[in-house]
Order: structure tokens, then C-alpha cells, then sequence
């Protein structure tokens, strides 16, 4: 962004005060590469003439709805708009056609009320106040008009509010594409009740949000030729597993266990269920409950949406029975048995879980403990069972609670789609995203990698859509663009899914190879990428790795890649649950066909969770890119998870990212614009003489611009464009005549 070279002494800018954040203030003498500013907070601040940026004077007291409209676009300059509008509980913004939402942390219901939905419907796009709603409608419109596919894709860190995002589009969209006057259950309520489904047994407690989906999510609303919504489909990316068996304080597991243990007594005398701190799959947290929400409520809300999404008295029955074995089967503890390496059940209470938890499926109870503590070994000679050691016997444990559970969330999305229904006329749709942000932890693991590796995708997608704007805005002003550079991640793309030699095909490789570990895995691919500019290794590790990600470096522990990139499941839990005497839940386990398990060809036996989220993944993108796309970045203003506090610090740059990426791209082009009649408004002073019996604003500005001696400004049709640094020029040099 441009660094401003025309600061003088009394020039008003922003200087970063390292206890707190930007401050404005006036620089007061400048000697070298430093200057002095007497900050608006009463401090002095020596800093680097590099680090300070020139403030925009004339900013409107309100702020500007449009971050396009911005004099100067950098950092504080957009942090300063963005916090004057969160105060004044304005939390929408536009960045041309890009919607930037920062999370108000307070429920602000005249903000989505009918009547809001009534003022949007139809209203030409930036005529209103920003709002999801002119997104939504936006969308809606252009599909109707040019029977043309669009999306929407929501994106931002945990807790920025992208779910609740996109849960107001869907709303908008079911509120303008639904039937009026129809009772029961229409399709659009079926897409809205989808919702608290999914979220009950998807999201948990984190952290980061009270109420953090696990699992990324792409909604295909489809439309009928009158632009009534005919069918929707539910795709789900990559469900967090690990939740199930492990939680670290203060987090939850999945909301539904809460739920379950707080149901009606009956239910809970039913699935000899109780007090959530009983079990070691939710006891592992001191946090059992959330402020503000009742479970006990939410069971209910729960089975009234399962009833509306068209899921069965006797389904819920069996979901919920499926829950509550899981509970049980993390109850049961195994102790070294007489055999060396061997283990059996710990105890009585132990045993008690087993037998409850096999009614709950039920199945067998000594196949269900012949599954936690042996494996069968088949060898050429004859086929013997082997025990596991009590460590052994806990991942096994752990195994099935996850597959069950995992199982489990995907028979419910695919129910879900089967009874809301698909229209095979429809033409068009619209696809609304919301999926992981960008993560990077003090720890990450493959799912960090996978997430990441979407992030990038979309940031591809971003980049070039925001591209192709630019492109068409001078294409429609008529001025040259041989400038503009291109930023791509290409690169990034490439080191991670190129095919052969990519981080997942070496993992898959890896995987597929007996003898491997995370060591060789590790050693490989520092190999490989010896020389990529995206790949470091970093000095005192043997086993992590680090990748320039587009939005920082991340160092991921490989430790646990190969074993979380194996989709496998241990044919004794597979052989123990299709026999399950309940049809659902044999239903989960439908016989793997022969020629998978039998073959010799070890290739087509294997199957890995990184190639299977690459395939979804690029079935994803091929389906974006065939919609035209709208974009809503979703920021969280602080990590306190409260409102009105819109820190600027730069310490939580990882909000502005998202958002400064945008203004990056537009950067490499002109990133001030202004009409002729505002450039001229402003800077008319500088050559009075053009103003004078002069009537083209055209002719004029760029009479201006020629005096200036600005090398690249252009004047299009209707706007000035002015390179970066530019404005700040002729902002200096006003300030001299004033
Ligand atoms: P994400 O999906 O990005 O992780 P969520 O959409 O779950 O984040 O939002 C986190 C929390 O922030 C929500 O549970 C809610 O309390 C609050 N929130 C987010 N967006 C809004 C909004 N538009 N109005 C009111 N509260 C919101
Ligand atoms: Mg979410």
C-alpha cells in the first residue's frame, strides 16, 4: 500500500502508538526517515516515515458506507471508517460489490425484521444501507434476470458470524422465493429447519464461539422458473472428528450430547443417561453449560426441527439411542489382562456401559467387547485372534465412538436432502458458503492443513473475481490497465494438491507405504520442496513443517497426519455394527463390497480423507465457478466476544486481513477513484486557471492531472483514477494553498 511520500510538517496521519493502535495526530518535524508526531491522545510518537500514513480530513464525520469512497485506503484509514460506523451500530459495509459484516455480538432484531425485508426486496443495489438483505437480493435479482446461477460465500474467522450470516440469507431468500399463505411444511421451511439440525449435532462450544460449526457447509437453493425455491441440497465438508473423544477445557463436545442429558426425565431414564459430568467424553471440560442457552430447550427445539425436515418418530428414536450409546462407549476402561500384551474390561461400572451401550445398538455384547479388544490376524495359515493392550484397546475405543458418531452426521445430512428434494427442472440456483476461516494455532494438525487448503482455494477464486471486476470497471471507464499485476497463490495450490508430487499425494504415499511415520513422511517432503518458496523447515524440528500461506505462515506438527488421513474403518467394528438387530443402525454400516475388501491391488483398496476433501473440494469450485459470486467477509471486532468494542490494534490484524486483501488487489490498480466533479471540487484550487470558462470536467481534470505531473493517473469516462500515493500528493499540495 502506498507509503507516503508527501509528509510535511503539519500534515495530519496516522501513526501506530505501540501501546494501543493507530492514533491520528500532526506531524510536528521530520528529519530523515523519522518523524515526530503530537498525537490526538497527548502523547509525542517518533516513528519511521514509512510506518505513518496521511489521514483523509475531509472524511465524513459517519463514516462512508463504501470503503471505495475512501480518499485513502490503507490499514487505519478502513479500521478508523469501519470502527466510526460499528459505533454508531452501523455493522455493514460495502467494498464495492463485497459486503464487510463485523459481528455485533448483540442481537439487533429491527435489523432483520419483515419490514427490512420489505424495504430490500428490489431496491436497486446501494441505494438502501449496506445489509446482507441487498446481498441476498442482489443475487436473487440477477439469477431472475439472466437466468444465471449465483452464489454467495461467507467467509471470516471463527466467531465472526459467518453461520449466522448466512442463516439471515437463507431467511431472505426463503422470504422472497417462498409461497405465501402455505401451511406444513413447504420446502423453504424445510431449508431454514435444516439449520438447528445440523447445528445440534455439528457445532460445540469452542473457545473461539459459543456456537462454532465444525464442519464447513454449501447450501444449493434451487429455484423454479416463476423464481419460487422448488429444492435444496445440503453439502458438508470435512466434520471435526477428534471432538467426539476429546475436548479441552473450557470447550464442549457437540451441543447434542448436552442436549440429550437434559431431555424429559423419561427419555433420560430411557438411554440411562444423567448428569453430563458423569461421562469422560464431556467430563474431560469443566464446561457443561452456556450462558444464555438452555439445553433442555433446545432438546426440544431440536426434535420439533428433526419433525419438519421430515425425519421420523421412530428415526429420532434411534438418532438419539446412537448418541447415547457413544456417551456409554467412552465409559468403558480396559486394564492389562492375564496375557501379556492383553487387556480386559477395568470394572464392574465398565462392564455396565459395554452392556448398555450394546443394547443401545443392539448388538451383541461380547461382539462389542471382541471388538474393543481383538483384532483378527489372517495369515496364509490360518486366522487368529489377537488382543489388544489396554492403550491399544482405548484407541479402538475411541475408533468406533468416532465412526459412529461421524456416520451418524452424514446419514442426517443425506436424510435431510433426500425429504427436502431436489428439483431436476431447475435451472437455476443460488449456493450459499459457509466454511471454515483461515486457521493457524499454537498447534496445528491435518485439519488446520485441510482448512487452509480450502482457504486458499477461495482465496484463488477471490482474487480472480475481484480481478475481473477491477478489469471491468476500466474496461467500462475506457482507461488502460496494462498495470495491473495479478496477485495469484497458484504456488501455494500447488505444493499442496499437485498431482504427482503435492503435500496430499505424498501423504496418500505415505499412508499407503507399511513402514512409514511422520519421520519419513517429514524427511520427504523436506526433500521435495527444498527449494519452494512456500515450504520451510523450520531449524530445531525433525517432524513440522511451515507453508506462506496467502494469509501467514503456519507450522503444522505432522505427528498425526497419516493416522487422521486414513479413512479406514477396522472391519471388526464394521462386521459388529452391520449386524446390529436396529435396521438405522445396520443402516450406518452398509456392507463394503467384496472386490474393496478382497483385493490384492492395494491402490484401489486404499481411500484417504486428504484425497476425498481434494475431489469435494474441486467439485465445490467447479460448481462456484459456474455461478456468478458474491462475497461477504464476516469480521469478529474483538476477542472478547461483547459488543461495541472495535479494537484497533494491529495485534488483531488477522480481522483486517480478510478485509485489506480486497483493498490489496484494488491497489495494484488504482486504488483511489473519484467523479470528475469531486476531483475538481477538491483540487480545482491547484490550477484555478483550467476552472475558468471551462465546461468539460473531463478536459479539466485532466488538464490537472497533466500540471501535477502525475505519472499513470488516468481519466476515464466518468472518474479520475489515481494511482497509490497519488491523492496523498495532491492532498499535500492543497494543504500548502489553504
Ligand atoms: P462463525 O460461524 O463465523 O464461527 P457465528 O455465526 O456462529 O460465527 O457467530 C458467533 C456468534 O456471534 C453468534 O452465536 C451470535 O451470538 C453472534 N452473532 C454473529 N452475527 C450476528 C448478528 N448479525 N447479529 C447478532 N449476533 C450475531
Ligand atoms: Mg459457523
Amino acid at each position: 500500500m502506498g507509503t507516503p511520500v508527501n509528509i510535511i510538517v503539519g500534515s495530519h496521519v496516522w501513526v501506530e502508538d505501540p501501546d494501543i493502535a493507530w492514533v491520528d495526530g500532526e506531524v510536528t518535524k521530520i528529519k530523515g526517515d523519522e518523524v515526530e508526531v503530537q498525537a490526538s491522545n497527548g502523547k509525542k510518537i517518533v516513528a519511521k516515515l514509512k510506518s505513518i500514513y496521511p489521514k483523509d480530513e475531509d472524511a465524513p464525520a459517519g463514516g462512508v458506507d463504501d470503503m471505495t469512497k475512501l480518499s485513502y485506503l490503507h490499514e487505519p484509514g478502513v479500521l478508523q471508517n469501519l470502527a466510526t460506523r460499528y459505533q454508531l451500530n452501523e455493522i455493514y459495509t460495502y467494498t464495492g460489490g463485497i459486503l464487510i459484516a463485523i459481528n455485533p455480538f448483540q442481537r439487533l432484531p429491527h435489523l432483520y425484521d419483515t419490514h427490512m425485508m420489505e424495504q430490500y426486496k428490489g431496491a436497486p443495489f446501494g441505494e438502501l444501507s449496506p445489509h446482507v438483505f441487498a446481498i441476498a437480493d442482489m443475487a436473487y435479482r440477477a439469477m431472475i434476470n439472466e437466468g444465471k446461477s449465483n452464489s454467495i460465500l461467507v467467509s471470516g474467522e471463527s466467531g465472526a458470524g459467518k453461520t449466522e450470516t448466512t442463516k439471515m440469507l437463507m431467511r431472505y431468500l426463503a422470504y422472497l422465493g417462498g409461497r405465501k399463505g402455505t401451511e406444513g411444511r413447504t420446502v423453504e421451511q424445510q431449508v431454514l429447519e435444516s439449520n438447528p439440525v445440523l447445528e445440534a449435532f455439528g457445532n460445540a462450544k469452542t473457545v473461539r464461539n459459543n456456537n462454532s460449526s465444525r464442519f464447513g457447509k454449501f447450501v444449493e437453493i434451487q429455484f423454479d422458473k416463476q423464481g419460487r425455491i422448488s429444492g435444496a441440497a445440503i453439502r458438508t465438508y470435512l466434520l471435526e472428528r477428534s471432538r467426539v473423544c476429546q475436548v479441552s477445557d473450557p470447550e464442549r463436545n457437540y451441543h447434542c450430547f448436552y442436549l440429550l442429558c437434559a431431555a424429559p426425565q423419561e427419555e433420560v431414564e430411557k438411554y440411562k443417561l444423567g448428569n453430563p459430568k458423569t461421562f469422560h467424553y464431556l467430563n474431560q471440560s469443566n464446561c457443561y453449560e452456556l450462558v444464555g442457552v438452555s439445553d433442555a430447550h433446545d432438546y426440544l427445539a431440536t426434535r420439533r426441527a428433526m419433525d419438519i425436515v421430515g425425519i421420523s418418530q421412530k428415526e429420532q428414536d434411534a438418532i438419539f439411542r446412537v448418541v447415547a450409546s457413544i456417551l456409554h462407549i467412552g465409559n468403558i476402561e480396559f486394564t492389562k489382562g492375564k496375557e501379556i500384551d492383553s487387556s480386559v474390561l477395568k470394572n464392574d461400572q465398565s462392564k455396565f456401559h459395554l452392556k448398555i451401550a450394546a443394547e443401545l445398538l443392539m448388538c451383541d455384547p461380547v461382539a462389542l467387547e471382541d471388538a474393543l479388544l481383538k483384532r483378527v490376524m489372517v495369515t496364509p495359515e490360518e486366522v487368529i485372534k489377537r488382543s489388544l493392550d489396554p492403550d491399544g484397546a482405548l484407541v479402538s475405543r475411541d475408533g468406533l465412538a468416532k465412526t459412529v458418531y461421524s456416520r451418524l452426521f452424514d446419514w442426517l445430512v443425506d436424510k435431510i436432502n433426500v425429504s427436502i428434494g431436489q428439483d431436476p427442472n431447475s435451472k437455476c440456483l443460488i449456493g450459499v458458503l459457509d466454511i471454515y476461516g483461515f486457521e493457524s494455532f499454537k498447534s496445528n494438525s491435518f485439519e488446520q492443513f485441510c482448512i487452509n487448503f480450502t482457504n486458499e482455494k477461495l482465496q484463488q477464486h477471490f482474487n480472480q473475481h475481484v480481478f475481473k471486476m477491477e478489469q471491468e470497471e476500466y474496461t467500462r471507464e475506457e482507461i488502460d490497465w496494462s498495470y495491473i499485476e495479478f496477485v495469484d497463490n497458484q504456488d501455494v495450490l500447488d505444493l499442496i494438491e499437485k498431482k504427482p508430487g503435492g503435500i496430499v499425494a505424498l501423504l496418500d504415499e505415505a499412508c499407503m507405504f507399511p513402514k512409514s511415520t511422520h519421520e519419513t513422511f517429514s524427511q520427504k517432503l523436506y526433500q521435495t520442496f527444498k527449494s519452494h518458496k512456500r515450504f520451510i523447515k523450520p531449524k530445531l524440528s525433525r517432524t513440522d513443517f511451515t507453508i506462506a500461506h496467502y494469509a501467514g505462515e503456519v507450522l503444522y506438527q505432522s505427528d498425526q497426519f497419516l493416522d487422521k488421513n486414513k479413512d479406514y474403518v477396522v472391519p471388526e467394528h464394521q462386521d459388529l455394527l452391520s449386524a446390529s438387530k436396529c435396521s438405522f443402525v445396520s443402516g450406518l454400516f452398509p456392507p463394503v463390497p467384496e472386490e474393496t475388501t478382497k483385493s490384492s491391488n492395494k491402490s484401489s483398496k486404499f481411500s484417504s480423507i486428504g484425497s476425498r476433501f481434494k475431489v469435494q473440494l474441486q467439485q465445490l469450485m467447479d460448481t462456484l465457478n459456474s455461478t456468478e459470486p458474491h462475497y461477504i467477509r464476516c469480521v469478529k471486532p474483538n476477542n472478547l466476544l461483547k459488543p461495541a468494542i472495535l479494537r484497533m490494534s494491529i495485534s488483531c490484524s488477522n480481522y483486517v486481513v480478510g478485509v485489506l486483501e480486497a483493498i490489496r488487489i484494488s491497489c495494484a490498480g488504482y486504488p483511489t477513484r473519484k467523479t470528475f466533479y469531486e476531483f475538481l471540487h477538491r483540487f480545482g484550487l491547484l490550477a484555478p486557471e483550467v476552472l475558468e470558462g471551462n465546461n468539460d470536467e473531463k478536459a479539466a481534470c485532466q488538464k490537472i492531472l497533466e500540471k501535477m505531473g502525475l505519472a499513470g493517473a488516468q481519466s476515464g469516462k466518468t472518474k479520475v483514477f489515481l494511482r497509490a500515493g497519488q491523492m496523498a500528493e495532491l492532498d499535500a499540495r492543497r494543504a500548502l494553498k489553504l
